[in-house]
This record gives C-alpha cells, sequence and structure tokens, in this order.
C-alpha cells in the first residue's frame, strides 16, 4: 500500500483522455495565454459559484496583491488577519507597505474570532481578511457585520476553501468566496481545484473591483499599450484553464470523496481520547482541504509513528506567522496569540484527497489505535 497526503496522478488518471483531449486542442491552437479557453473557464466558474466577475490570474498569492491593489489600499493602512495561516497573506500585506494586524483565532475551528477582530479596529483599520482554513468558512455573517458598521473591506481568502457552502442565519446558502467585497482562490495542484501548475483568480460582485483588477492582472492595460494604473503580469495561461475547466465539473464529486473520508476518520477517531477530530460550525459546509486533528500530547511522536509506518502526515502549521523570523519586524512577541500558538503544537493533517481508499483509511486508522494503545 502507497498511502499519500494526497494523490494528483490518480486523480488524473480516471479522467485523462478528457484532460489530454483539451490539452491537445490548447496545444494545436496555440493560444497560450489569455484567449478564448480562458474566458470559458472564467464564465464555467463564475456559474459554479453564482458571482458577477471571475478575473483568473498567475496564483493565489497574486489574487491577494491584485484585489489589495485594486482597493487603494495605502502604505500604513491597517489590515486585521490570522496569524494561524499560510504566509500568503502577511507576505502580501507587507510588499504593500500595509500594517498588518493580527487576532487570534477560535481553537475548535481555527479561524479568526470576529469578537477578537472587533478588538483591534481604530482609524486606520481598512479590511478584513478571513481566511476560510482547511475548507471551512470563517463567521462571514458576523465579519460583515463588523465591515459595515466600521466600513471596512472584507476580502475572503478562500483559496483552500472552493467549493465550501455559507449557510446564513436566514437558511440563504452562498458558495465561500462570493461573501466578501472580493475573494481570492488558488489553484495550486493540491486545493480543492488543483492545475497542473500554478493559479489562482478572484471573485467579486462589482463591476468596478473586477474591472480594475482584470486591468491590474494584465499589467494595468485599458486599451492596448496604453496604461491607466501600475500593474502586474499575472495570468492563467490557456492549458491551465482548460485542465481546470474539465476538473470543475468533478469538483462537487471530489468535495464528497473528501468528506465520505472525512466521515470515516470521525466515525474511527472519536473513540480516542487523546485526538479531538475537527469541529464543524452550523454555518458552513466543510470541503476538507485537510483533515486536521487535535493532539494536545505526543503530538510530533505520533507523527514520527506514522512515517515510520508509511504514512505520510503534516503539520499546518509549525510556527504561527507572528513568530516567523522574516516578519520580527511587526514586534510581535510569543504569548499574543495564545490560540495560534498552541494549534501550532497540537495540529496535525491527516492524508486527505478524493483517491483514499477504505482500505488505506483502515490501515490509517490501525496506526493511530496502535500508537495509542
Ligand atoms: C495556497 C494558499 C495561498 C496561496 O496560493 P498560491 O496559489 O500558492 O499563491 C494563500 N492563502 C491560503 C490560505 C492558501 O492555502
Amino acid at each position: 500500500m502507497n498511502i499519500q497526503m494526497v494523490d494528483l496522478y490518480g486523480q488524473y488518471f480516471k479522467i485523462k483522455d478528457e484532460i489530454d483531449q483539451e490539452m491537445h486542442q490548447v496545444i494545436r491552437s496555440s493560444v497560450f495565454v489569455k484567449g478564448g479557453k480562458v474566458f470559458e473557464f472564467e464564465d464555467n466558474l463564475k456559474k459554479y459559484l453564482d458571482v458577477e466577475h471571475v478575473i483568473t490570474c498567475g496564483n493565489g498569492t497574486d489574487a491577494l496583491q491584485i484585489a489589495m491593489m485594486a482597493l487603494n489600499l495605502n502604505e500604513g493602512d491597517e489590515v486585521i488577519t490570522s496569524p494561524f495561516t499560510f504566509v500568503s497573506t502577511l507576505e502580501v500585506l507587507a510588499l504593500m507597505k500595509l500594517k498588518p494586524i493580527l487576532a487570534d483565532v477560535d481553537p475548535n475551528n481555527f479561524n479568526i474570532r470576529p469578537d477578537l477582530v472587533n478588538c483591534h479596529i481604530d482609524h486606520l483599520t481598512k479590511a478584513i481578511i478571513p481566511v476560510h482554513l482547511f475548507g471551512q468558512c470563517a463567521d462571514m455573517e458576523s465579519l460583515t457585520q463588523i465591515a459595515q458598521d466600521n466600513n471596512l473591506y472584507i476580502i475572503e481568502d478562500a483559496c483552500q476553501a472552493l467549493g465550501t457552502e455559507y449557510i446564513f442565519k436566514n437558511g440563504m446558502v452562498a458558495k465561500a468566496g462570493t461573501i466578501g467585497d472580493i475573494a481570492c482562490n488558488s489553484f495550486f495542484p493540491t486545493k480543492n481545484l488543483g492545475a497542473f501548475g500554478d493559479g489562482g483568480a478572484l471573485f467579486t460582485n462589482n463591476n468596478e473591483f473586477a474591472q480594475t483588477m482584470r486591468s491590474i492582472a494584465n499589467h494595468g492595460m485599458g486599451n492596448r499599450y496604453y496604461y491607466q494604473q501600475i500593474g502586474m503580469n499575472s495570468r492563467l495561461d490557456a492549458l491551465q484553464a482548460a485542465i481546470l475547466d474539465v476538473k470543475l465539473k468533478y469538483l462537487d464529486q471530489y468535495i464528497q470523496a473528501r468528506q465520505s473520508a472525512a466521515e470515516f476518520y470521525d466515525r474511527e477517531l472519536a473513540t480516542i481520547q487523546e485526538i479531538s477530530i475537527p469541529a464543524r460550525v452550523s454555518y458552513s459546509s466543510h470541503s476538507f482541504h485537510q483533515y486536521t486533528i487535535k493532539v494536545p500530547k505526543r503530538r510530533n511522536e505520533l507523527q514520527r509513528f506514522l512515517h515510520s509506518k508509511g504514512i505520510p502526515c503534516m503539520v499546518y502549521y509549525p510556527l504561527p506567522l507572528h513568530l516567523q523570523e522574516a516578519y520580527q519586524y511587526l514586534g510581535y512577541r510569543k504569548g499574543d496569540f495564545p490560540v495560534a500558538e498552541e494549534l501550532s503544537e497540537q495540529v496535525l493533517s491527516l492524508p486527505m484527497h478524493t483517491e483514499l481508499t477504505i482500505e488505506e483509511l483502515k490501515s490509517i486508522i490501525s496506526a493511530i489505535r496502535e500508537f495509542f494503545s
């Protein structure tokens, strides 16, 4: 048995003919950058999400930068986000010379806590970036209220949550990434909808932001070779669009496969006292970009044990962002975000992908049982 953290080849192999054919068509057309295939994919993703605009770009990190450029945030403006996530958010804020203000996360669902966001708002605050970590949405209804009360933008980092559904208190349902002013998504190969390389996208219901972001992603160009603003070169290429367009048809199926694996894990792990299974919130579905358990004691030992049995598992994330060397200039110290710090010592993500078999899941469970027996 060869258990993988993510099985990208297995996923491709099932739809190989369809993907190969689409790739050949792009090569035959030799329109490799922009062009019809990219617009076709944007259009299909727009319909899937039920959002007004989808603008593809080079990767999820660029998407964050394009969003911040489009919102016209200026040096010194404050943006509130999470210390317990992938580095991109903080990195882009730093590059843009904006001031990141971190707010601690909920120990159960790993997402930013609206009440703590509220504590950090002052006259310099311009935006909030909730990250829908591991595939489950942050509390968007509370965050939207806070944003409205304080005249702030919300940029959703939906990179790990494409296909996740948000459930409003009145029963309305919306896809993750369609609720804030702008949302950022990544098509990194291991994400819910993964390309065969880098890719990203922005979502918005705001026409003006959409137009600006489309221009920024293409050098700030208006009419051909006339530049209205400083932009970037950040585009999804046609081969990636063709691949993504095929895989988009299977996205809901992929998410169901992840959810079934998660349910299996839940059932089997619920009885192991040393572990907490991922908590679910009432306002969001879970697309299980990651299946992340908490192991308050002996997490590292468990990880080493599983590795010795040939079972991959990963710590996302081993050091919260405020303690990273590159971001010491922000002036945060150990103890500032106790929940993020504790989580980084307790979390463990188990193999999670669309191709996991019952046999694989059983052998992962039995290894975990063996460790705790
Ligand atoms: C993957 C990811 C990003 C960055 O996406 P790239 O396409 O790798 O640049 C940003 N934020 C989060 C939460 C991510 O998981």
